[in-house]
C-alpha cells in the first residue's frame, strides 16, 4: 500500500485510485482496437444530441466530442433548437438509428419540458445505446448477458478491477439506487461475485451497513456524508475498504467549506481564491481510515466520458465488426 503525508501532514491510509491514469491506459488499449477497426474499413462513431443551450450540456457534450477526435473516431454534433417537439425529436434520433455510420447515440439529458424524455431514451436503437438508459440495455444487465452497460458504473468496476480490489466474496454497500449509477452498480458488483447491500434513503442504520463492507460506493449526492469513522479501517493485519465515491457536489458556502476541509488548508484556500470546491459523497477525511479512495475530483469523473468511448467502439464490434467475424484482440475495457 502506498501512504501518503498530506497537506496538513496527518497520516494518510488510503491507496489514491487514479482515474486520470486508468483513463490513460483505457485510452491507449481503445486506440489499439480503433486503428485494427479502420484498418478493416469501420470508423467507430459516435452521434451527440445538444437540445438547446444549457451551459453544463454544452460543456458535457464538448469533453465528449473532444475525446472522440483524440482517440479517432467519428463524431457527429446535431443541435436541435430548445423549441424541439417530442415528435421532431423522435425523428432526429429516427434519422441516426438509420445510419449505418453511427455506432453510438448520445441524447444529452437534461431535455426541454416539453419533450418526453422516456420516450426519447426508448426510441434510441438499443443496439447503439451507449449511454446504456434503455430498458432493453438494463435488462441484459440484470440477465447477464452482454451489452452496453450505463457508463459511469462500467467505470467504477475497470477502477477495482484494475486496481486490483478484490470483489469475489467481497461485502459491497452501494449508497444509492438510481437507475443510472446505484442500480447497474449494485448489479455489476453481484455478476462479480460480491455479496451486495443496496442502500438508499430509507435504510436503517446505515453506518453499520458501511461498517461491514469491503467495498463502498456511494452515489447519493449528498456532500462529505459518508463519515470516515463508518468506514472498515485500514489497520495493522486489516486492508480498509475500497471505497468508490461517485459523489460530484459543488460547495459554495463557506461554513460547509470549513466544515469538510478542516483538515486540508491548501484545499481550502483554494475555495477561498475561486469561491467553490468539488467534493464527493464521502468525507475527505476518509483518506485517513480507509484502505483505497477515489479522490474527488479526479477519480470517477474521468471514467465516465471513457467508458463512453469504450461502449462506442463495443457497439462498432458487436454490430458492424461481429457481422463480418472481425478477431481482433479486445481491450479489458470493451470486452465487457
Ligand atoms: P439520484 O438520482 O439523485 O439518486 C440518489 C440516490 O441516493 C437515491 O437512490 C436516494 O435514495 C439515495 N439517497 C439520498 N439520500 C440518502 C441517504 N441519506 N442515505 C442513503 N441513500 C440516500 O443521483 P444519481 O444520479 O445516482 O447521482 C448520485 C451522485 O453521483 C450525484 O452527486 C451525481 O452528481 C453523481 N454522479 C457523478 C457522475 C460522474 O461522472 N462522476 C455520474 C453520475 C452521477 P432514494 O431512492 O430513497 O431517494
Amino acid at each position: 500500500m502506498i501512504s501518503l503525508r498530506s497537506e496538513s501532514e496527518s497520516f494518510m491510509t488510503a491507496r489514491l485510485l487514479d482515474g486520470l491514469k486508468i483513463r490513460d491506459q483505457i485510452f491507449t488499449e481503445l486506440q489499439d482496437e480503433i486503428r485494427a477497426l479502420i484498418s478493416t474499413g469501420i470508423r467507430p462513431g459516435l452521434a451527440a444530441v445538444l437540445v438547446g443551450e444549457n451551459p453544463a450540456s454544452q460543456l458535457y457534450v464538448k469533453s465528449k466530442i473532444a475525446a472522440c477526435e483524440q482517440l479517432g473516431l467519428a463524431s457527429w454534433l446535431l443541435t436541435p433548437p430548445a423549441s424541439i417537439t417530442t415528435e421532431e425529436l423522435l425523428a432526429v434520433v429516427g434519422g441516426l438509428n438509420r445510419d449505418n455510420n453511427v455506432d453510438g447515440i448520445l441524447v444529452q439529458l437534461p431535455l426541454p419540458p416539453q419533450v418526453d424524455t422516456k420516450c426519447i431514451l426508448e426510441a434510441v436503437d438499443p443496439a447503439k445505446d451507449v449511454d446504456g438508459f434503455h430498458p432493453v440495455s438494463l435488462g441484459r444487465l440484470v440477465s447477464g448477458r452482454p451489452g452496453l452497460v450505463a457508463c459511469t458504473p462500467a467505470g467504477c468496476m475497470e477502477i477495482l478491477r484494475r486496481s486490483n480490489i478484490p470483489i469475489e466474496g467481497a461485502n459491497a454497500a452501494v449508497l444509492g439506487r438510481s437507475d443510472i449509477v446505484g442500480k447497474p452498480m449494485a448489479l455489476l458488483l453481484m455478476h462479480a461475485n460480491a455479496t451486495v447491500t443496496i442502500c438508499h434513503s430509507k435504510t436503517r442504520d446505515l453506518p453499520e451497513i458501511v461498517r461491514r463492507a469491503d467495498i463502498v460506493v456511494a452515489a447519493m449526492g449528498k456532500a462529505g456524508f459518508v463519515q470516515a469513522d463508518w468506514l472498515k479501517p485500514a489497520a495493522t493485519g486489516q486492508v480498509g475498504a475500497a471505497v468508490i465515491d461517485v459523489g460530484t457536489n459543488t460547495i459554495k458556502d463557506p461554513a460547509e467549506a470549513e466544515r469538510l476541509l478542516r483538515n486540508f488548508p491548501a484545499r481550502l484556500e483554494k475555495f477561498r481564491a475561486k469561491g467553490s470546491v468539488l467534493v464527493g459523497d464521502v468525507h475527505p477525511d476518509a483518506v485517513n481510515t480507509a484502505g483505497a479512495l477515489t479522490p474527488v475530483p479526479g477519480g470517477v469523473g474521468p471514467m465516465t466520458i471513457t467508458l463512453l468511448m469504450s461502449n462506442t467502439v463495443k457497439a462498432a464490434r458487436l454490430r458492424r465488426a461481429a457481422a463480418r467475424e472481425f478477431s481482433a484482440p479486445q481491450t479489458t475495457a470493451t470486452a465487457r
